[in-house]
């Protein structure tokens, strides 16, 4: 496959841009692999680059029931972030935070990582408290945060409203490395990058059953045919729960709708993400233009890709008050995705009761910001059997009752 590069641009400009190849290809399925990893969002992709790029293990299929970065990867409002509470949330976010950095780089691929800070702001004494905890924690942790002050809030962010009438801007914390990235291009990269490895991501093939011998995988059924392989990844997002039963066990976690909407382009007039937790709405600005707004998820399990119409209403009036400029925008698309939700609201990252399945979900409504560093963790744990950076996350913990409450972190109401 070849490089993109400034020098190929120009060379195809030259011949009227008829040499560009496919980006990844759309093989027929083998009868067997070493590995299948099920799900073509995000986690999926980032899971089948690392288990080639660090561990040579090539002989993978990604297999995905629609089409690739079309679940929730291509739905969120792209948040990058690593400005966690626990110990290893931290060390997991922190890990896709700098993976990111450089992963446009690394992936030859452009991913439009744009660092330009998010801000979670404090408006009320309550959250104050618990920013300026999470401020200290991240110092210990190797995490650069601030705290930062009303006024400092203003200068980043002039068109926020700091002195709203119901909930005042009392200070944020602030993470200047955070940002964005455009999230097709994170799984359109990682694809092309498998793909050049000679990894088969295969589309448009759900899979219908996961079938055992002795206790272990053997393979998986499937729309295009059975399809056998010595270890099964389930990283499916909000249908974890559906995947797990028929591998046969059950999980700790609920699916809803997440809603999210943008509104019609204008000129730029943010250049920094804001979080406003208490009123429940946080914004940025894409290149195009457009206020990205992410929205509430429903209150009820579901799995409709939509979301309940009473959130945009609550999420645009929340956010007029600290954006009063907004009040006149119009609104030109909304959508939803289905997360997976935990009691903790940290993922699972885990061996399973089955030999050589192993799970990767309960990212909920902020698993794009992880991406890098959940494939890396998780190829790991998949090819040794142990990983740093998983360890935490196993589901032994809802036996054991080692919880890793990242509720607040989280970042959206639920
Ligand atoms: C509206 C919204 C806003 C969000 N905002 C943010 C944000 O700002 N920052 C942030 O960090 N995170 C955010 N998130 C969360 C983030 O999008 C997800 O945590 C992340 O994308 C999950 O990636 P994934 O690869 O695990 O899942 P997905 O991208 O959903 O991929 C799972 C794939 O599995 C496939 N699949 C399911 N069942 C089968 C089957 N039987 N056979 C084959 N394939 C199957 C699906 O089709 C899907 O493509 C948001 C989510 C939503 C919905």
């Amino acid at each position: 496959m070849k490089r993109y590069s400034a020098f190929a641009i120009a060379r195809e400009a030259l011949r009227y841009h008829t040499g560009w190849e496919r980006a990844w290809t759309s093989p027929e399925p083998k009868r067997h692999y070493d590995v299948i990893i099920i799900g073509a969002g995000g986690h999926g992709l980032a899971t089948a680059y690392y288990l080639g790029k660090n561990y040579g293990i090539t002989n993978v299929a990604v297999l995905e029931k629609g089409w690739l970065g079309g679940g929730n990867t291509g739905r969120n409002t792209t948040i990058i972030r690593s400005n966690y509470l626990q110990d290893p949330s931290a060390a997991i976010y922190e890990k896709a935070r700098a993976l990111y950095e450089d992963l446009s780089q690394d992936l030859n691929y452009n991913l439009m990582f744009s660092p330009r800070g998010v801000m979670m702001l404090a408006q009320t004494h309550h959250e104050v408290r618990g920013y300026k905890r999470t401020a200290h924690a991240n110092a210990l942790q190797g995490v650069k945060t601030e705290w930062i002050s009303p006024q400092r809030v203003k200068e980043l962010v002039p068109i926020i409203n700091i002195d709203g009438p119901r909930y005042p801007v009392l200070g944020a914390l602030w993470q200047e490395r955070g940002g964005t990235a455009r999230h097709d291009a994170v799984a359109w990269g990682y694809a092309r990058a498998c793909s050049r490895m000679g990894m088969h991501i295969i589309q448009k093939c759900e899979v219908t059953g996961i079938r055992r011998e002795g206790g272990k995988v053997a393979g998986v059924d499937t729309t295009k045919g059975p399809i056998d392989c010595n270890k099964l990844g389930l990283v499916v997002a909000g249908h974890s729960g559906v995947l797990a039963q028929m591998a046969g066990f059950r999980l700790p976690v609920e699916s809803v709708a997440l809603q999210a909407l943008v509104s019609e382009p204008i000129k730029p007039c943010m250049d920094v993400v804001v979080m406003a937790n208490t009123v429940h709405g946080y914004m940025s600005q894409s290149d195009k233009g457009e206020m990205v707004i992410g929205g509430g998820a429903d209150g009820f399990n579901n799995y409709t890709q939509r979301g309940s119409f009473h959130h945009i209403e609550e999420t645009v009036r929340a956010l007029i008050e600290t954006f009063p400029i907004i009040s006149r925008l119009k609104m030109l698309r909304q959508w939803g995705g289905i997360v997976d939700m935990t009691g903790d609201r940290s993922p699972i990252l885990s061996k399973t009761p089955v030999e050589n399945i192993f799970i990767n979900c309960g990212w909920g409504t902020g698993g794009f910001k992880s991406i890098p560093g959940s494939g890396w963790g998780f190829a790991q744990l998949m090819a040794t059997g142990d990983s740093p950076l998983c360890r935490a996350f196993s589901l032994d913990r809802f036996k054991e009752g080692r919880f890793i409450d990242e509720s607040v972190a989280a970042g959206v109401a639920h």
